[in-house]
């Protein structure tokens, strides 16, 4: 006998029973008195039915959500362009071709380009929302597209004129369509993601280069291996010592220089990932940033020497401010097998890559 036949055989035991020795005993077989304590043990189940279950109307309430959701317009962004001074609005996601297309070279690893889309599309919404950056700055554009501000921007016709082809497009094209709606959030915000081009060994720790904006705990360094077989890595830059110093003296006219530049260059502080923090050049200081910017160097990560007494020579590891993402470090990673996330969790400590919440 199995269990079924057994089961069914001892309920047919148990009816049995219940009739034989408990006659009149079944709700059928004696009148139940209309009495008030009646009437309120059986509206009782009803009752609780009603508290317990969910109301129907909260149902209700997330469909139009999810309608709108569905129905949502592509998300426009407001771009100057810098190149002409225009202000254009633009399909989002059209916009982002164009600016991996000009941010990263094409030839780099697809998991490296779909990184720099996600790192792009945040950047842009999270300006577009007023989280980080400044409206002011572009006559009120989201983003601009100047490099050391927002993030460059080219156009198709540009891009095939002067980096590539129909089918280096298509990648392009690709990277950004596979990554569609995918954002990168820290506890559940868009986050600032910022990027360069190569971070000489290791990124920097943000308030290391922008003091202002202080410490944030996804931006902060990370040793970055695998950089070095990349152009942006090293270079090596020649300066006469009277080129040096009227370069400083443009911004501070008062300076004074001794004539030996081995005695009137001297690193004052490093930041932790090795980069120049404070920097003397003959009577002035000056942050690392601030001298990178005097002399157009790639980097602050700066050794000096001195072929002769009238010359300087600089060699600078790294290309760009250090913070974020290093895209050469993307692509490096990307050849190792990291997929995009992998590689935007490796350079953005403690976030999630995840579908962007309207
Ligand atoms: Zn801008």
């Amino acid at each position: 006998m199995d269990r079924r036949d057994y089961g069914t055989y001892r309920l047919y035991s148990k009816k049995t029973g219940i009739n034989k020795g408990k006659r009149n005993f079944g709700l059928f077989r004696e009148r139940i008195p209309l009495t008030l304590e009646n009437i309120f043990l059986l509206v009782l189940p009803l009752l609780l039915m009603l508290i317990l279950i969910p109301p129907p109307k909260e149902e209700a309430a997330d469909k139009p959500d999810i309608l709108a959701e569905e129905n949502l317009e592509p998300i426009s962004i407001v771009v100057f362009n810098n190149s002409d001074s225009v202000i254009d609005k633009a399909d989002l996601e059209e916009y982002l071709i164009g600016v991996v297309a000009a941010e990263m070279p094409h030839n780099y690893n697809q998991e490296a380009l779909k990184a720099q889309a996600v790192a792009a599309r945040t950047f842009a919404i999270s300006r577009a929302r007023g989280l980080y950056g400044s409206f002011s700055e572009h006559f009120g554009a989201d983003v601009c597209t100047d490099s050391s501000h927002c993030q460059s921007w080219i156009s198709k016709d540009e891009f095939l004129e002067s980096r590539g082809d129909e089918a280096d497009w298509e990648k392009i094209s690709e990277a950004v369509a596979s990554t569609k709606d995918m954002v990168i959030t820290y506890e559940g915000q868009l986050i600032n993601p910022l990027y360069h081009s190569n971070s000489g060994g290791a990124t920097e720790n943000i308030e290391a280069v922008w003091s202002k904006l202080g410490e944030v705990p996804y931006l902060i360094s990370v040793y970055s291996p695998d950089e070095s077989g990349y152009d942006e890595y090293l270079k090596t830059t020649v300066f006469t010592w009277n080129e040096i110093k009227n370069k400083v003296r443009i911004k501070y006219p008062n300076a004074e220089f001794k004539e030996d530049p081995a005695q009137d260059i001297e690193v004052i502080t490093y930041s932790g990932s090795g980069r120049i923090k404070k920097i003397r050049v003959g009577s002035v200081e000056m942050e690392g940033t601030e001298f990178r910017e005097l002399l157009k160097l790639p980097s602050t990560n700066l050794e000096f020497s001195y072929p002769d007494e009238k010359s300087v020579e600089i060699v600078s590891k790294g290309f760009g401010h250090g913070v974020g993402m290093s895209q050469c470090g993307a692509d490096a990673l990307a050849k190792k097998g990291y997929t995009y996330k992998e590689i935007l969790e490796f350079y953005y400590t403690g976030i999630t890559v995840e579908e962007l919440r309207y």
